[in-house]
C-alpha cells in the first residue's frame, strides 16, 4: 500500500514536473524599429550574407498603416502590435475616442506573468511606451516616465533617467520606485536578487552603438532571461532594437547596419533560448520601414552595395513578421499590425 502511494505521489510530481503542451508559453517579443526587408538585407550583406533570422521557421507580412495614415509613426505602430488597435501617429496605448488600452505586457502581468521590457532609445520613447503607457501625445516623456514608474514592470533597461529625476513637478520617481532595485552597471543587474529591477544604462537617449553603447542588446537580453528563467512563472519580454529607425531617417547606411548587427546578435541570444526552451515563442517584426532604403548596386565576394533612399521619414512597405519556437505557426500570411497582438494574446493563459 506504502509502495503504491509512493509511486503515485512519484507520478504526479513528475508530471508536474515536465512542460507539457499545457505549460503557458512564454512570449519574446523583438521589434527592430523602422526594420524593413532592405534594412534586414542591408545588415545581412554587410555581415557576410548571413543573419539569425535565417532560423526562423516561419515568415509573415505586417500592413503597418495607422487608423488615418498610410505612413504610421513608432507611436501608433507600437499601440497597433502592444495593444491590438490601430490608432493615430502619435498616440500611445490610446484608441481613436481616447480610450485607455491594456497592453499585451500588461495583460500578461494581471495573469500571473512576469515581465521585462528592454530597449536601445530611452525606456519612454514611443516604442517601449506603447506598452506601459497611455497618453495622446508621444512627446508627453514627464507623464510616460511617471506611468511607467506606476506600471510594475518586473524588469527594464533602456536610456532616458533624466525624465524620472529631473522632472517639472520636482518628482522624483526613482526613489518613488521603491519596488525596485535600481543599479548603475549589467554587472550589478546580474548581480542583484531583486524580482523588480531597473536599469537606466544612459541619463539621455543612449549614443550609437558604433559610438560605444553599453550593453550590447544582446548582453542586456541575456542578463535578462537569466532573471526571467529563473522565475517560476511564464514570461512577456519586450526587446526593441530602437536605433535602426534612427539610421534610417539619417538616411545613414552604416547606421543602420552597424544598428541591425547589434540587433541581430540579440535575436541569436533569443533563438538559442527557444531551442533549450522550447515553450517559448519568439517574434522578430518592425513597427514599420524607415528611409525607403533601396539596394540598388552591388558586388560579392566580399559584399558590398550601394544604397538609396527616398525619404527621411518612414514608408508604407510591409515589414516582415519572423517566428519561432511554441504557436510559431500562427504569425505565417499576411494580415493587419494587430494581429500580431491578437495572435500573441491566443497564446496567453486564461484565453
Ligand atoms: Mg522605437
Ligand atoms: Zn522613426
Amino acid at each position: 500500500m506504502k509502495n503504491v502511494l509512493f509511486l503515485t505521489l512519484f507520478t504526479i510530481f513528475h508530471v508536474i514536473g515536465q512542460k507539457t503542451p499545457e505549460t503557458p508559453v512564454n512570449i519574446i517579443l523583438m521589434i527592430g524599429d523602422g526594420m524593413g526587408l532592405s534594412q534586414i538585407t542591408a545588415g545581412m550583406y554587410s555581415n557576410g550574407n548571413k543573419t539569425a533570422l535565417e532560423e526562423f521557421e516561419y515568415v509573415g507580412l505586417s500592413k503597418t498603416h495607422s487608423s488615418k495614415n498610410l505612413v504610421t509613426d513608432s507611436a501608433a505602430g507600437g499601440t497597433a502590435i502592444a495593444c491590438g488597435k490601430k490608432t493615430l501617429n502619435g498616440f500611445l496605448g490610446m484608441d481613436l475616442d481616447n480610450n485607455k488600452l491594456s497592453s499585451i505586457l500588461e495583460i500578461c502581468k494581471s495573469r500571473g506573468y512576469a515581465t521585462g521590457l528592454i530597449s536601445t532609445s530611452s525606456i519612454v520613447h514611443a516604442t517601449p511606451a506603447s506598452f506601459y503607457a497611455n497618453v495622446s501625445s508621444r512627446r508627453q516623456y514627464q507623464d510616460i516616465a511617471l506611468q511607467l514608474s506606476e506600471n510594475d514592470v518586473d524588469y527594464f533597461i533602456g536610456g532616458g533617467k533624466k525624465h524620472f529625476q529631473n522632472r517639472e513637478d520636482d518628482r522624483n520617481l526613482i526613489s518613488e520606485m521603491k519596488d525596485y532595485e535600481m543599479v548603475n552597471s549589467l554587472n550589478k543587474f546580474r548581480q542583484s536578487t531583486s524580482n523588480k529591477l531597473g536599469f537606466f544604462t544612459y541619463y539621455d537617449e543612449p549614443p550609437r552603438i558604433n559610438d560605444g553603447r553599453k550593453p550590447k542588446l544582446n548582453e542586456a537580453l541575456t542578463a535578462t532571461l537569466e532573471k526571467l528563467d529563473q522565475r517560476e512563472k511564464p514570461f512577456f519580454l519586450m526587446v526593441e532594437g530602437s536605433q535602426i529607425d534612427w539610421g534610417g531617417h539619417a538616411n545613414e547606411i552604416d547606421y543602420i547596419t552597424s544598428e541591425f548587427k547589434d540587433f541581430d546578435g540579440a535575436i541569436s541570444v533569443a533563438v538559442n533560448y527557444v531551442n533549450l526552451n522550447p515553450n517559448t515563442l519568439l517574434i522578430v517584426t518592425a513597427d514599420h520601414e524607415t528611409g525607403g532604403l533601396a539596394i540598388t548596386l552591388g558586388k560579392t565576394n566580399p559584399y558590398t552595395f550601394r544604397s538609396d533612399f527616398s525619404t527621411g521619414g518612414h514608408s508604407a512597405t510591409m515589414v516582415p513578421v519572423f517566428s519561432y519556437g511554441a504557436c510559431a505557426d500562427k504569425f505565417s500570411g499576411i494580415y493587419e499590425n494587430t494581429a500580431i497582438f491578437e495572435k500573441m494574446l491566443e497564446t496567453v493563459k486564461g484565453n
